[in-house]
């Protein structure tokens, strides 16, 4: 549980450029569901987060997370909470990319009192749950974006984190990537609270149970939302969620036909 309450958070206080990011910002979050901060580039969406995850100072008001106070900045404090809660995922992964996929995730332990053994068990065990186990002896530097991103969710994840904070996490990723992404967050969400910046309007209304909309370093709206079928930004075909897939592929051509569950489709004749 995470309760915000008139936070205010200033750039270059006192000086010329001085720059108010962050307005009287009110706000609670559960322990689960997926959460949008939904904003223009600017708008202090990152500000926000970084605020909440105490990765950043803030100069008013006061953060309460799992019922321990903080306010301004106790970076002693907020560090402990910081291990103790979250995990990370940003839109440049943050990964050492001349290091393997298995050094990256365990990394994430280091602090945690295991045993290697018990250390390996847990890298082992979301890596396979992300569908990149056969990847942990590979240097980073030689996986896709997709996959490197795999592996910055891993590490935020190999530490059973309550709270996953997410900036802009399918900002450097093609579609089908985003879709595969989104989906491994939004099932996350179900077992804990996690929070997606993001400046897409289609990824905030498709995969979010609730969005919150940020301008100008304010809250100007904060809804329930009803998921809608996620239109991908490519030609390809439209990602539709809940329906069941048929293949039928040949040499030549592939054909996918989509229907409901219990909507038996009449037969379609091509001819081409
Ligand atoms: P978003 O993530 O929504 O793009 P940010 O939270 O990064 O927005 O930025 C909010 C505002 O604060 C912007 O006007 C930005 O220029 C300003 N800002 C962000 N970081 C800094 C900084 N380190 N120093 C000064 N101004 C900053
Ligand atoms: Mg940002």
């Amino acid at each position: 549980m995470i309760r915000i309450n008139n936070l205010n958070k200033y750039y270059n206080k006192g000086k010329k450029s001085e720059q108010c990011a962050l307005n009287d910002v009110n706000l609670e979050f559960g322990n689960t569901g997926l959460v949008c901060i939904l904003g223009e580039s600017g708008s202090g969406k990152t500000t926000l987060l970084n605020a909440i995850g105490g990765l950043d100072d803030f100069s008013g008001g006061s953060i309460e997370i799992n019922g321990t106070e903080v306010t301004g900045y106790s970076p002693k404090l907020t560090d402990a909470i910081r291990n103790e809660h979250f995990g990370y995922i940003f839109q440049n992964y943050y990964i050492l990319k001349d290091y393997t996929v298995g050094y990256n995730v365990k990394l994430a332990l280091n602090r945690y009192d295991l045993t290697e053994e018990e250390k390996n068990e847990r890298v082992d065990y979301i890596l396979d749950m992300l569908g990149i186990l056969k990847y942990k002896k590979k240097v980073v530097s030689k996986l896709s974006g997709g996959q490197q991103q795999r592996v910055s969710i891993a590490r935020a994840l190999v530490k059973a984190p309550n709270i996953i904070l997410a900036d802009e996490p399918t900002g450097n990723l093609d579609e089908e990537n985003t879709l595969k992404t989104m989906m491994i967050l939004k099932n996350i969400s179900k077992e804990c609270l996690v929070i997606v910046v993001t400046h897409e309007k289609r990824i905030a209304k498709f995969f979010a149970d609730r969005i919150i909309q940020v301008s100008d370093g304010k809250i100007v709206s904060d809804k329930v939302n009803n998921a809608t079928a996620y239109e991908r930004s490519d030609d390809s075909n439209i990602y539709l969620k809940e329906y069941e897939q048929e293949i039928i592929d040949d040499k030549y051509a592939e054909f996918k036909l989509y229907h409901k569950k219990d909507d038996i489709p009449e037969k379609i004749r091509l001819n081409f």
